[in-house]
Protein backbone atom coordinates (compact mmCIF):
# COMPACT_ATOMS: atom_id res chain seq x y z
CA UNK A 1 0.00 0.00 0.00
CA UNK A 2 1.20 3.65 -0.72
CA UNK A 3 2.00 6.13 1.84
CA UNK A 4 -0.99 8.37 1.08
CA UNK A 5 -1.51 10.91 3.65
CA UNK A 6 -4.88 10.68 5.62
CA UNK A 7 -6.33 13.70 4.34
CA UNK A 8 -6.31 12.26 0.84
CA UNK A 9 -8.80 9.47 1.95
CA UNK A 10 -11.14 11.89 3.06
CA UNK A 11 -10.55 14.16 -0.30
CA UNK A 12 -11.23 11.00 -2.39
CA UNK A 13 -14.16 10.30 -0.62
CA UNK A 14 -15.41 14.52 -0.34
CA UNK A 15 -14.43 13.98 -4.47
CA UNK A 16 -16.89 11.08 -4.97
CA UNK A 17 -19.78 13.24 -3.16
CA UNK A 18 -18.84 16.10 -5.70
CA UNK A 19 -18.65 14.11 -8.73
CA UNK A 20 -22.18 12.48 -8.31
CA UNK A 21 -23.88 15.43 -9.37
CA UNK A 22 -21.73 15.92 -12.16
CA UNK A 23 -23.45 17.69 -15.15
CA UNK A 24 -20.68 18.18 -17.68
CA UNK A 25 -22.03 16.21 -20.20
CA UNK A 26 -24.73 14.80 -22.24
CA UNK A 27 -24.54 11.28 -19.99
CA UNK A 28 -25.57 12.80 -16.93
CA UNK A 29 -28.99 12.60 -18.60
CA UNK A 30 -29.24 8.97 -19.05
CA UNK A 31 -27.69 7.60 -16.00
CA UNK A 32 -29.13 6.25 -12.83
CA UNK A 33 -26.40 7.29 -10.87
CA UNK A 34 -22.22 8.26 -11.69
CA UNK A 35 -19.85 5.39 -10.89
CA UNK A 36 -17.21 6.93 -9.64
CA UNK A 37 -14.88 4.29 -8.65
CA UNK A 38 -14.34 1.88 -5.70
CA UNK A 39 -11.39 -0.34 -3.88
CA UNK A 40 -8.74 0.58 -1.75
CA UNK A 41 -8.19 4.48 -1.77
CA UNK A 42 -4.37 3.68 -0.62
CA UNK A 43 -3.61 1.17 -3.56
CA UNK A 44 0.00 1.01 -5.57
CA UNK A 45 -1.92 -0.25 -8.19
CA UNK A 46 -5.12 1.31 -10.07
CA UNK A 47 -6.73 0.30 -12.82
CA UNK A 48 -8.33 2.29 -15.47
CA UNK A 49 -11.29 0.94 -17.72
CA UNK A 50 -13.19 2.57 -20.37
CA UNK A 51 -17.23 3.31 -19.25
CA UNK A 52 -19.63 2.10 -16.69
CA UNK A 53 -21.88 -1.20 -18.59
CA UNK A 54 -25.54 -1.29 -17.73
CA UNK A 55 -24.91 -3.63 -14.20
CA UNK A 56 -22.25 -0.99 -13.23
CA UNK A 57 -24.79 2.08 -13.94
CA UNK A 58 -27.36 0.18 -11.99
CA UNK A 59 -25.23 -1.16 -8.79
CA UNK A 60 -23.19 2.53 -9.03
CA UNK A 61 -19.90 0.02 -8.90
CA UNK A 62 -17.14 -0.49 -11.87
CA UNK A 63 -16.99 -4.12 -13.09
CA UNK A 64 -19.36 -5.78 -11.39
CA UNK A 65 -20.39 -7.74 -14.42
CA UNK A 66 -18.67 -10.82 -16.36
CA UNK A 67 -15.68 -8.90 -17.33
CA UNK A 68 -15.75 -7.71 -13.56
CA UNK A 69 -15.56 -11.46 -12.52
CA UNK A 70 -12.56 -12.14 -15.10
CA UNK A 71 -10.58 -9.24 -13.25
CA UNK A 72 -11.60 -10.66 -10.04
CA UNK A 73 -9.74 -13.75 -11.59
CA UNK A 74 -6.59 -12.54 -13.01
CA UNK A 75 -6.21 -10.69 -9.74
CA UNK A 76 -6.54 -13.72 -8.15
CA UNK A 77 -3.97 -15.28 -10.42
CA UNK A 78 -1.05 -12.57 -9.43
CA UNK A 79 -2.36 -13.48 -5.00
CA UNK A 80 -4.46 -10.19 -5.12
CA UNK A 81 -8.05 -9.29 -4.67
CA UNK A 82 -10.40 -6.27 -5.49
CA UNK A 83 -9.51 -4.99 -1.73
CA UNK A 84 -5.96 -4.53 -2.81
CA UNK A 85 -6.30 -2.76 -5.90
CA UNK A 86 -8.53 0.45 -7.00
CA UNK A 87 -11.00 0.59 -10.06
CA UNK A 88 -12.08 3.21 -11.95
CA UNK A 89 -12.78 3.86 -15.48
CA UNK A 90 -12.44 6.23 -18.18
CA UNK A 91 -16.24 7.63 -18.43
CA UNK A 92 -17.67 8.04 -14.82
CA UNK A 93 -21.06 7.88 -16.30
CA UNK A 94 -22.98 5.25 -18.75
CA UNK A 95 -22.94 6.02 -22.60
CA UNK A 96 -26.63 4.80 -23.81
CA UNK A 97 -26.66 1.23 -25.21
CA UNK A 98 -22.99 0.89 -23.95
CA UNK A 99 -21.88 2.85 -27.29
CA UNK A 100 -17.86 3.84 -27.13
CA UNK A 101 -16.98 7.03 -25.56
CA UNK A 102 -17.42 10.07 -27.71
CA UNK A 103 -13.93 12.70 -27.57
CA UNK A 104 -16.34 15.27 -26.06
CA UNK A 105 -17.11 13.14 -22.88
CA UNK A 106 -13.77 11.94 -22.39
CA UNK A 107 -12.70 15.17 -22.05
CA UNK A 108 -15.14 16.67 -19.88
CA UNK A 109 -14.38 13.82 -17.67
CA UNK A 110 -10.92 13.17 -17.55
CA UNK A 111 -10.28 15.52 -14.70
CA UNK A 112 -12.29 13.56 -12.44
CA UNK A 113 -10.02 10.47 -13.71
CA UNK A 114 -6.63 12.68 -12.81
CA UNK A 115 -8.36 13.86 -9.56
CA UNK A 116 -8.51 10.52 -8.79
CA UNK A 117 -4.81 9.64 -9.63
CA UNK A 118 -3.69 12.28 -7.93
CA UNK A 119 -5.16 11.39 -4.57
CA UNK A 120 -4.68 7.81 -4.59
CA UNK A 121 -1.08 8.09 -5.69
CA UNK A 122 -0.62 4.38 -7.18
CA UNK A 123 2.50 3.16 -8.53
CA UNK A 124 1.39 1.40 -11.45
CA UNK A 125 -1.72 2.59 -13.72
CA UNK A 126 -2.94 -0.28 -15.73
CA UNK A 127 -5.28 0.47 -18.56
CA UNK A 128 -7.64 -1.93 -19.63
CA UNK A 129 -8.17 -1.41 -23.11
CA UNK A 130 -8.04 1.33 -25.88
CA UNK A 131 -9.71 4.36 -24.47
CA UNK A 132 -8.09 4.37 -21.12
CA UNK A 133 -4.65 3.49 -22.92
CA UNK A 134 -4.82 6.55 -25.11
CA UNK A 135 -6.19 9.00 -22.95
CA UNK A 136 -3.13 8.67 -20.11
CA UNK A 137 -1.19 7.66 -22.68
CA UNK A 138 -1.55 11.19 -24.71
CA UNK A 139 -0.92 8.83 -27.26
CA UNK A 140 -3.23 7.38 -30.45
CA UNK A 141 -1.00 4.04 -30.54
CA UNK A 142 -3.66 1.14 -30.45
CA UNK A 143 -3.91 -1.23 -27.38
CA UNK A 144 -2.74 -4.23 -30.14
CA UNK A 145 0.23 -2.34 -30.43
CA UNK A 146 1.05 -1.59 -26.66
CA UNK A 147 -0.17 -3.86 -24.30
CA UNK A 148 2.61 -5.43 -22.07
CA UNK A 149 4.89 -2.34 -22.75
CA UNK A 150 5.03 -0.37 -19.33
CA UNK A 151 6.12 3.10 -19.68
CA UNK A 152 7.16 5.49 -17.16
CA UNK A 153 5.31 8.82 -17.23
CA UNK A 154 3.91 11.49 -14.92
CA UNK A 155 0.19 11.73 -13.95
CA UNK A 156 -0.84 13.67 -11.13
CA UNK A 157 2.00 15.37 -10.49
CA UNK A 158 3.77 12.10 -9.67
CA UNK A 159 5.96 9.24 -12.05
CA UNK A 160 3.73 6.32 -12.68
CA UNK A 161 3.95 3.53 -14.57
CA UNK A 162 1.64 2.95 -16.77
CA UNK A 163 0.70 -0.80 -18.18
CA UNK A 164 -1.56 -1.30 -21.08
CA UNK A 165 -3.77 -3.96 -20.99
CA UNK A 166 -6.56 -5.47 -23.26
CA UNK A 167 -9.92 -5.06 -22.03
CA UNK A 168 -10.78 -8.19 -20.12
CA UNK A 169 -14.49 -7.76 -21.98
CA UNK A 170 -12.99 -8.13 -25.12
CA UNK A 171 -10.91 -11.22 -23.87
CA UNK A 172 -14.09 -12.94 -22.92
CA UNK A 173 -14.68 -13.70 -25.99
CA UNK A 174 -11.10 -14.61 -27.59
CA UNK A 175 -9.33 -16.78 -26.07
CA UNK A 176 -5.97 -15.71 -27.81
CA UNK A 177 -6.63 -12.56 -26.38
CA UNK A 178 -6.84 -13.81 -22.59
CA UNK A 179 -3.71 -15.61 -22.90
CA UNK A 180 -1.89 -12.39 -23.82
CA UNK A 181 -3.63 -10.93 -20.73
CA UNK A 182 -2.61 -13.09 -18.47
CA UNK A 183 0.82 -13.17 -19.45
CA UNK A 184 0.78 -9.43 -19.29
CA UNK A 185 -1.28 -9.28 -15.94
CA UNK A 186 1.76 -12.26 -14.41
CA UNK A 187 3.82 -9.19 -14.81
CA UNK A 188 1.99 -6.87 -12.54
CA UNK A 189 4.16 -8.15 -9.25
CA UNK A 190 7.25 -7.12 -10.60
CA UNK A 191 6.38 -3.88 -12.08
CA UNK A 192 4.71 -2.90 -8.67
CA UNK A 193 7.90 -4.34 -6.98
CA UNK A 194 9.86 -1.33 -8.79
CA UNK A 195 11.17 2.02 -7.38
CA UNK A 196 10.68 5.14 -9.27
CA UNK A 197 12.26 8.63 -8.98
CA UNK A 198 10.12 11.25 -7.96
CA UNK A 199 9.53 14.33 -9.88
CA UNK A 200 11.77 16.73 -9.86
CA UNK A 201 10.67 19.93 -8.32
CA UNK A 202 10.50 22.96 -10.96
CA UNK A 203 13.60 24.93 -10.51
CA UNK A 204 12.97 28.21 -8.68
CA UNK A 205 14.30 30.35 -10.88
CA UNK A 206 15.78 28.50 -14.49
CA UNK A 207 18.08 30.16 -16.97
CA UNK A 208 16.41 30.57 -20.14
CA UNK A 209 18.22 27.45 -21.80
CA UNK A 210 17.10 25.29 -18.65
CA UNK A 211 13.26 26.62 -19.09
CA UNK A 212 13.36 25.36 -23.05
CA UNK A 213 14.53 22.20 -22.16
CA UNK A 214 11.75 21.79 -19.34
CA UNK A 215 9.05 22.56 -22.36
CA UNK A 216 10.79 20.02 -24.53
CA UNK A 217 9.98 17.51 -22.07
CA UNK A 218 6.53 18.64 -21.65
CA UNK A 219 5.62 18.92 -24.90
CA UNK A 220 6.99 15.03 -25.75
CA UNK A 221 5.33 13.80 -22.52
CA UNK A 222 2.55 15.05 -24.40
CA UNK A 223 3.10 13.36 -27.59
CA UNK A 224 4.01 16.02 -29.64
CA UNK A 225 7.01 14.27 -31.26
N1 LIG B 1 -17.40 -2.29 -16.60
C1 LIG B 1 -16.78 -1.15 -16.27
O1 LIG B 1 -16.97 -0.59 -15.19
N2 LIG B 1 -15.93 -0.63 -17.14
C2 LIG B 1 -15.66 -1.19 -18.32
O2 LIG B 1 -14.84 -0.65 -19.04
C3 LIG B 1 -16.36 -2.37 -18.64
C4 LIG B 1 -17.21 -2.91 -17.77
Amino acid sequence: MSAVPVEHIGELQAYAEAVAGCTRCRLAQGRTQVVFGAGNPRADLLFVGEAPGFHEDKQGLPFVGQAGKLLETLLAGIGMTRQDVYVANTLKCRPPGNRDPQQDEIEACESHLFRQIELIEPTVVATLGNFATKLLSGRPLGITRVHGQEQETTLGGRKVLLYPLYHPAAALYTPAMLKVLEADFARLPELLGRTLEPVAPPPAAAAPELALVGAGAAAEQLGLF
